[in-house]
């Protein structure tokens, strides 16, 4: 088993309070940084660590604080604290067991682009980690590592902390920013809101995830090849049915079978049908996948992807035609309804899935849930939408025979989970 990393501190006794904080070197990599290293000391070193947003899209994070324009008077950092993606769970662990290394992390972030004042956007549901965040920034203002002059340099810099709006949608990127300037949490359009060139009050954002910050202390403390020797340490919150469900740090690449060993083999010892390597967003595996190392290259072949590493473990007695109807009745509950690919796709592949789950599926509608799965892809405004076709196309692909099963009569028909709106019908319904 590796050293701990990101969760070394996590679990330890008052870890919250600065004090504790301080014992464990905390706040050593700030003090470094103002001291010997520039700002742009700071981007390279993240730059060179390879670091990718764990947030879900895996995007290079060296690469995208530089297309922040350097000399814009007014700029922000963002963090994305709005985690709610079924199965993912690692950003509270963090927020909740060591809020002040996230704060660090932020201050080092402002420090390296010259930003000077930052948002957490938290999920509402978050209230331990909000009560905890809270002190903890009231904390690091009285130690004078936030305000005014930071450790009597000429670095000042804020820190807000922001209830999120308790939908899904607002933890997708701009429309986190949309909600933070007090709007209803709808996606922009990309291009040209990049965040980066035109965020929050349409100046250059930086916006990053909650782990994705955790890691900055550590890079800048002991440097990019020390981080890059470590695996690099990556988070997986591993749920479903394992014996011990939980946030596993493992190396990037880390594979699925040797988290369910850390996480106490399957229940029952029974054998693993499928999973999900990064959050239902991502596509369900096989498992014969089950060694192939969990990392944005070997997923992206297998055309899934490693999303915000919630590794879901699915045994042999699951159905999977229920996990995905259950799946994507979440995405339908949370479509904000601005585009109609999503809009009305979620709704039409519910109804589907709901009447071949009532016994009352004919074959050609799987032609139609195929045909809906190629109209949602690379049409839907967000990732939000875009996040069915995955689960629909492993469903007909790898776990036909299940879907066929119901529709011949083979299955007997279960209460849909699903719960569908009378009065509206599927094509060909
Ligand atoms: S894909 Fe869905 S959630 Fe995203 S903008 Fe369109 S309707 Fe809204």
């Amino acid at each position: 088993m590796t050293e701990r990393v990101l969760l070394r501190h996590v679990g330890v006794p008052g870890q919250e309070d600065i004090e504790t904080y301080l014992r464990h070197g905390g706040y050593e990599a700030l003090r470094r940084a103002l001291r010997e290293l520039s700002p742009e000391d700071v981007v390279e070193m993240v730059d060179r660590s390879q670091l990718r947003g764990r947030g879900g899209a895996g995007f290079p994070t060296g690469r995208k604080w530089k297309f922040v324009p350097k000399d814009a008077p007014v700029k922000y950092l963002v963090v994305n604290g709005d985690e709610g993606e079924p199965g993912t769970f690692k950003d509270r662990t963090l927020l909740e067991g060591d809020p002040h290394l996230l704060l660090e992390g932020m201050i080092l972030t402002c420090y390296a682009m010259g930003i000077r004042k930052a948002f957490i956007y938290l999920r509402r549901e978050f209230y331990q980690a909000y009560r905890k965040l809270e002190r903890a920034i009231a904390q690091a203002y009285e130690h004078g590592f936030l305000g005014e002059r930071i450790l009597g340099t000429d670095f000042s810099c804020d820190i807000v902390l922001h209830p999120g709006a308790g939908a899904y949608i607002a933890g997708e990127e701009t429309a986190l920013l949309e909600s933070l300037e007090g709007k209803r949490a709808m996606p922009r359009l990309k291009p040209p809101y990049f965040p980066a060139v035109m965020g929050l009050y349409n100046q250059p954002t930086v916006l990053n995830n909650v782990e994705t910050m955790c890691c900055i202390p550590w890079i800048v403390k002991h440097g990019p090849e020390w981080w890059l020797a470590q695996g690099p340490p990556q988070l997986y919150s591993v749920s479903g049915h394992v014996n011990r469900p939980g946030v596993i740090e493992a190396p990037l690449g880390t594979t699925a079978r040797e988290l369910i060993e850390r996480a106490g083999g399957v229940r029952g010892g029974r054998r693993v049908k499928a999973f999900y390597p990064g959050g239902t967003s991502s596509r369900p595996l096989r498992a014969e996948h089950l060694d192939v190392p969990l990392n944005h290259e070997s997923l992206a072949k297998l055309g899934s992807m490693l999303g915000s590493g919630a590794v879901i473990i699915m045994d042999e007695t699951t159905d999977m035609v229920q996990v995905i109807a259950r799946v994507c009745e979440f995405y339908r509950e949370e479509s904000c309804g601005k585009c109609t690919p999503c809009r009305e796709g979620t709704r039409w592949v519910t109804q589907i899935l709901d009447r071949i789950l009532h016994g009352r599926g004919r074959m050609e509608d799987l032609d139609l849930l195929e045909s809906i799965a190629r109209n949602m892809t690379g049409t839907c405004f967000c990732p939000l939408g875009e996040s069915v076709p995955p689960s629909l196309r492993a469903g007909l692909e790898d776990f036909r025979d299940e879907f066929v099963a119901y529709i011949r009569g083979a299955r007997t028909p279960v209460e849909m989970p699903v719960r569908i709106r009378e009065g509206i019908l599927a094509p060909g319904g």
